[in-house]
């Protein structure tokens, strides 16, 4: 039998009749020939108060028993898409993960796959079950405990079962019906693409593009499970949704495909730090033991101010979420205190966004940095900080001109035109 996954995220379980809703999509397919496994988030809204009342329980929780908690609200979800399945004559029935069993890490809260064996739910497939209906976010630890993903990892359960059960595809249905060249609150240009490569969804929904979590698309791309992201409240054609594939699958590439913008961004600048081998593994060094997730890093020879002054130096530039200003702050401080490094002030500048352009044709194409600094230019927006990869572009700029750049980037690219 071709088998297919289908995942369901929170708001299209929300409540008994998208529950409904739902099952009928699942109907549909088995109608079609396939034997399905569906993967469920929890209801909208579930996971967040589960993980209210452990934290209002115990400041310092055990994380197993967070997992415990936490977890439980795709097991509802999961009991009851089995009971609707079943009341429509389907052959269905639940799965938490230490039945299967999902076999993870025993990091609890962000727990790795390593290994879904296939034998219980094939077992079940070959009684004549056409539907098994899988807990998402969940696993089992080696000591025997519940564990979770981390935040958003039922889409990553369901590209692993794809991958595991040789799925024919993954399809993930949400309350948006496909991937968009960008933001559609932003630009109202923006277009749904029907086929994006895994390599731009990956830049993408790390960028802040969050529809499917940046994990799942990471798997997806290792063991090529083709993706479809769909919407569960339109009517499914063989044409609805994004499908997120290899590059190979796409004849006809643009040169960008989307452009993504991140607003909560920092950056900071160490001005004239001494310049010696080993300067910027100490102060990333400092940065990273404080788990601060730093981006575009640039460094700059420093301008001498006297030029008797044979000592060489160097700015470091860097951007950093917003929210980790403080403790990147302190870490720098500290670790120049120890003597790890010297430099002269630092700079803070919380006011800044990201804005990128991402596209596997730019590999194949040149002027595309030039055509996205003269967009911007056109708009008066300055540029702070440029890095650059294979397949993606991007800026730091004033925060108050991000919906302008994003906007002009659209335009300058004509994403507006399939
Ligand atoms: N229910 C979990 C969460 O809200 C997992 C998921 O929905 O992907 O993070
Ligand atoms: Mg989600």
């Amino acid at each position: 039998m071709p088998l297919l996954v289908m995942k369901f995220g929170g708001t299209s379980v929300a409540d008994l009749a998208r529950i409904e809703n739902a099952a009928k999509k699942v109907q549909a397919e088995v109608e079609r020939g396939y034997d399905v496994i569906v993967i469920v988030s929890a209801m909208s809204g579930k996971t967040n108060e589960l993980v209210g009342w452990v934290e209002q329980t115990s400041k310092l929780y055990d994380a197993r028993e967070y997992d415990a908690v936490v977890s439980s609200g795709e097991n509802v979800t999961a009991g009851l898409m089995a009971l609707r399945l079943q009341e429509m004559g389907i052959p269905a029935r639940s799965w938490q993960g230490w039945q299967v069993p999902i076999n993870t890490t025993s990091a609890h809260g962000a727990a790795r796959f390593v290994s879904i064996p296939r034998d219980n739910i094939d077992a079940k497939f070959r009684e004549g079950f056409k539907v098994a209906v899988v807990a998402g976010f969940q696993g089992l630890s080696p000591e025997g405990r519940i564990t979770t993903l981390g935040r958003g990892g039922s889409d990553t359960t369901a590209v692993a079962f794809a991958a595991a059960f040789g799925a024919e595809r993954c399809d993930i249905y949400t309350d948006v019906d496909g991937v968009y060249t960008t933001d559609p609150r932003i630009s109202p240009k923006a277009r749904k693409l029907d086929k994006i490569a895994f390599e731009e969804m990956l830049e993408l929904a790390s960028l802040g593009a969050k529809v499917l979590q940046t994990r799942s698309v990471e798997l997806a791309m290792r063991y090529k499970v083709r993706l479809r992201v769909v919407s569960s409240f339109e009517e499914v054609t063989d044409n609805s949704g994004t499908l997120v594939c290899d590059e190979d699958e796409i004849m006809e590439s643009k040169v960008v495909s989307g452009v993504a913008y991140s607003r909560d961004e920092a950056k900071m600048t160490l001005l004239k730090v001494e310049d010696r081998p080993g300067v910027a593994a100490a102060i990333f060094g400092a940065l990273a033991d404080a788990g601060v997730n730093v981006d575009m890093i640039v460094q700059n020879i420093s301008e001498l101010d006297n030029p008797d002054d044979k000592r060489a130096h160097t700015d470091m530039t860097f951007s950093l979420p917003t929210n980790q200003v403080d403790r990147a702050k302190k870490a720098i401080e500290e670790a120049a205190a120890a003597g790890k490094f010297a430099f002269s002030s630092l700079v803070t500048d919380t006011d800044v966004a990201k804005v990128s352009v991402v596209g596997i044709g730019m590999r194949s194409q040149v002027g595309v940095a030039a055509r996205m600094f003269a967009a911007l230019a056109a708009e008066n927006v300055n540029i702070k900080v440029i890095t650059t990869s294979e397949i993606k572009i991007s800026v730091l700029i004033d925060r108050k001109y991000m919906e302008l750049a994003v906007q002009a980037l659209h335009d300058a690219f004509e994403l507006d035109k399939a």
